[in-house]
């Protein structure tokens, strides 16, 4: 495994094909977006569920939408509104133009849910948000109600007492008058509405490039190792791995062909000057 070697990254960019983007929660640390596996992070975020003994995992349930949905929502149109108030960094900008200018066939698989792929002005058809997008919408009822998955981009959704942290003004389903909630993959989620179009777009872009030249690995946790092991299994087949992360014990899962052991923004502005200039 070699470490911080551009020169080698290069060459890799500049002979790839296809290549596969995959990024978690690390990409969007620099545009300011908090993770909340960490739980001092999540803790000085949300002090008022300190108080109430809630973490994350007991928001972020369906179950939780059903015995406490004030709560619930809240911590969603909290998470909401910091995605807006927040901008997509400069890394975005540079994997859209690689996508773009570069390389012929290109893929974005994300566990991020702050849709900053597709804000940073990447084409839907070319991102697969395998946990689902604070941007859209489904009904608790799930597949069970026509209502299906719907986009929904306003801020603010609905009022939030940032004192309590209590949500009023919940949406409600059109159809069935149940309560929206986020087309989120939760904790413990069955009614959970899949993104088809997503799914088949991916699909098709491996069942056309086999096994992509190049993958990028971008902000993986091993806490949640998801894109980890879809590198793995393409590293096995013949991709050339390129990890970027400031985290050493991020190597844990995929041993990358290439380590670049820095912050997703500084390594896209490193890259930006390499491949493109100025
Ligand atoms: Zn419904």
């Amino acid at each position: 495994m070699k470490t911080n070697d551009f020169k080698l990254l290069e060459e890799r960019i500049r002979n790839a094909e296809s290549c596969l983007f995959l990024t978690s929660a690390g990409m969007s640390a620099d545009s300011g977006i908090p993770t909340f596996r960490d739980k001092e992070g999540y803790w000085r975020n949300f002090p008022v569920f300190k108080r109430l003994g809630l973490n994350a995992i007991d928001l972020a349930n369906p179950h939780s939408f059903e015995v406490r949905p004030q709560y619930a929502w809240a911590f969603y149109e909290w998470r909401r509104r910091n995605a807006h108030q927040n901008r997509p960094h400069l890394g975005y900008h540079v994997v859209n133009r690689l996508i773009g200018e570069v390389f012929e066939k290109s893929f974005v698989h994300t566990t991020n849910t702050d849709g900053y792929h597709i804000i940073s002005g990447l084409d839907e058809s070319l991102v697969y948000e395998v946990h689902g997008s604070m941007w859209r919408l489904q009904c608790m009822r799930g597949y069970s109600c026509e209502y299906g998955v719907k986009p929904n981009t306003d801020v603010p959704l609905c009022d939030l007492d940032y004192e309590t942290m209590i949500a009023t003004n919940l949406p409600k389903c059109p159809h069935c008058g149940e309560l929206l909630r986020p087309n989120i993959l939760m904790f413990g989620d069955w009614g959970y509405v899949e993104n088809e179009y997503q799914i088949r777009n991916y699909q098709a872009f491996v069942d056309d490039v086999g096994v992509p030249d190049l993958i990028f690995l971008i902000g993986s946790s091993s806490a949640v190792p998801t894109n980890d092991y879809l590198a793995v299994r393409f590293q096995s087949r013949g991709s050339f791995v390129v990890t970027i992360n400031p985290d050493p014990s991020s190597t844990a899962v995929c041993k990358p062909n290439l380590f670049i052991q820095k912050r997703a923004k500084e390594a896209f502005e490193i890259i930006q000057r390499m491949v493109f200039g100025g």
